[in-house]
């Protein structure tokens, strides 16, 4: 089996287990998309609604956003992985309660492990908050935290903020985008170790 095989399995194995009340009320459930192989794992807060009726992360308005970002640092979505932190839509797009964020941990946790990405990239406030508590998003976006996760050992966690949220504000748009197009040189530098 190869890693692409074990992730795809990964993913069945989750979603037959999960017992969120999130799973009754969503269309299906996203569990991510892109390589098993990839040196990069974007992750985001939730399916909004037109990845709950695609069954893929990050497929409307944010998505279209988030698509151009990777193309202008050349990288396709099948060369990195993409997945959020709670996997099932919350009704009306609220926000994942705590203790959707806690159910759905273990099997984000999982897909890290299995996937060893060099860089784990938090889209907005929700996902990095699953990391490390009570981020402040103005401090510490673009920057490059290092974290010892009991799970993983040491990862490395690039906080962005969430496209949805930078769509339309002029500032955060632009911050947005300059911090996206550093991450082929953060890259760079984690593989010469100096970071
Ligand atoms: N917003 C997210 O956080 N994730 C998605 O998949 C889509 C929108």
């Amino acid at each position: 089996m190869d890693k692409d095989q074990e992730l795809q399995q990964l993913n069945e194995e989750f979603a037959k287990k999960i017992k969120s009340p999130l799973v009754l009320t969503c269309r299906q459930i996203v569990p991510g998309v892109g390589s098993a192989n990839a040196e990069i794992m974007l992750i985001g807060e939730a399916p909004g609604q037109k990845e709950d009726e695609l069954g893929e992360p990050f497929v409307g308005s944010a998505g279209k956003f988030l698509d151009q970002m990777l193309e202008a640092i050349n990288l396709k979505r099948s060369n990195i992985y993409i997945t959020n932190i709670v996997k099932c839509r919350p009704p009306n797009n609220r926000d994942p309660l705590p203790e959707e964020k806690e159910e759905f941990w273990p099997w984000l946790l999982a897909q890290i492990k299995l996937i060893n990405p060099k860089l784990i990239v938090t889209l907005g406030r929700h996902a990095l908050s699953s990391f490390i508590p009570e981020p402040i998003m103005s401090k510490v976006h673009g920057t490059v935290l290092r974290r010892k996760i009991p799970e993983l050992g040491q990862v490395r966690i690039y906080a962005l903020y969430h496209p949805a949220a930078a769509l339309y504000n002029g500032g955060m748009r632009e911050t947005l985008i300059k911090d996206f197009k550093k991450i082929p040189k953060i890259i760079k530098l984690i593989d010469k170790g100096e970071i």
